[in-house]
């Protein structure tokens, strides 16, 4: 089976807003089955909308579009698609019903723009719409599918995976593609390439190689006539993987290091604080970025100039003699977090963003420790001088870090 995704809105086509739909969608479609073949952009726009519409229509069983179901004027993918099925738009009672009801719910007057939400096309059923005012639309002609769905990539994502994605499974595929993402960090792209030799040239599954900030991830896809078939095909591979990279691979598909560390932490009652020069803030940010982090951070201090990390803990004498990015002055700012903040385990992160050196010391090097109740241990780095990705790679290494001593 073959899809088309078109993303619809004016915005996308001036550059003001990235179309994410589009590759939220195409990395769900090989998971059931359905082979995605083109993209396409295009504004608020009736008649170009409509020719985009026929020419997907024309070359795929599914079409899924989104945008364009606004209360607003310029909002056309309904009247677009109606005009592509030759057929006419009615207000559907049961619609406007819901959508009255949303509104007197809100305190509101319905304003009357709002109405050409609840019309449908009589190949059309509503697909709900449980975050905003845009019910999508549901079509089927003569074996195709058309999904629309609203721009909001929240309301999108919701309707997708519970009405649009199920029913797509129901359709008769042509076997299923079965993907598993292993995230290894600690080995460079070279290193994990010659590792893992032996199964890039395998062709089900295949093996992909993928460097990231947050480490090299390891990507099998199989493709077999059901999900355990190409299940178990992958799961060969992966045990082989698993024996060759052992605590070096920290998770799985949509797993982030954020969130394992504070399962972690959260499991063994630990709480934590860190003291960070270099990243600026940006690990106790990505620390805080899971829900309920407040059960074991307990802060961070930003201590970005040498008197501050004096003030804050760190030998004044130790700076002196060694300078600000040094391994003992990241030992010293994760135990100094430790007893300001009075935390389990501290971490402290110095090193040069770049983009010039600081004290001698290249763009790149990061020193970085975890002091776990007075037990430190420390870990030097010299990644690829490029400012943000210095301060996010040391956050990764941080938390990979903490994971391994965690366990
Ligand atoms: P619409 O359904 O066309 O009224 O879209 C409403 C809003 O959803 C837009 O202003 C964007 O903020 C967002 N949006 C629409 N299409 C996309 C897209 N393809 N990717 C990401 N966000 C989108
Ligand atoms: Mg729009």
């Amino acid at each position: 089976m073959r899809a088309d995704i078109i993303s619809i809105g004016t915005e996308l086509l001036l550059g003001q807003i990235t179309d994410t739909n589009a590759p939220y969608i195409a990395a769900e479609l090989p998971l059931l089955g359905i082979d995605l073949y083109w993209i396409t952009q295009v504004g608020d726009n009736r008649a170009r909308i409509l020719e985009a519409l026929g020419r997907a229509l024309d070359r795929s069983e599914v079409v899924i579009c989104t945008g364009g179901l606004g209360p607003t004027e310029d909002d056309v993918t309904r009247e677009a698609i109606a005009e592509l099925l030759g057929e006419d738009m009615h207000v559907d009672p049961a619609l406007e019903e819901w959508l009255r009801r949303l509104f007197k719910g809100f305190g509101l007057e319905m304003p009357d723009c709002n109405i050409k939400q609840a019309n449908l096309i009589p190949s059309a059923e509503a697909i709900p719409n449980s975050r905003g005012t845009a019910p999508g639309w549901w079509v089927e002609r003569e074996g195709k599918v058309i999904a629309a769905l609203p721009g909001p990539p929240d309301e999108m994502q919701f309707m997708w995976q519970n009405s649009v994605k199920p029913r797509l499974r129901l359709s008769p595929g042509q076997g299923v593609i079965v993907s598993r993402t292993l995230k290894t960090l600690g080995f460079s792209e070279a290193r994990v390439n010659e590792m893992v030799r032996e199964y890039l040239c395998s062709s089900n599954p295949t093996l992909g190689i993928y460097a990231k900030l947050d480490g090299i991830h390891l990507r099998l896809t199989a493709k077999a006539g059901s999900r355990a078939e190409a299940e178990e095909a992958i799961t060969l591979v992966e045990a082989r993987l698993k024996d060759l990279f052992g605590r070096y691979i920290w998770g799985y598909d949509e797993d982030t290091l954020e969130t394992l560390v504070g399962s972690l932490l959260r499991e063994k009652k630990l709480n934590l604080a860190v003291m960070e020069s270099c990243t600026g803030g940006l690990l106790a940010s990505t620390i805080t970025d899971v829900p309920g982090s407040s059960e074991y951070f307990k802060g961070g201090l930003v201590t970005y100039s040498a008197e501050m990390k004096a003030a804050f803990g760190v030998d004044a004498g130790m700076l002196a003699r060694v300078g600000t990015v040094h391994p003992d002055v990241a030992v010293a700012m994760a135990g100094a977090a430790r007893a300001k903040l009075g935390a389990d385990i501290g971490i402290g992160i110095t090193g040069v963003a770049g983009p010039s050196e600081v004290e001698g010391k290249p763009v790149g090097t990061v020193h970085i420790a975890v002091d776990v109740r007075g037990d430190a241990s420390s870990l030097s780095l010299r990644l690829p001088p490029r400012r943000i990705d210095v301060k996010r790679r040391a956050v990764f290494s941080a938390l990979f870090m903490l994971r391994q001593r965690l366990l």
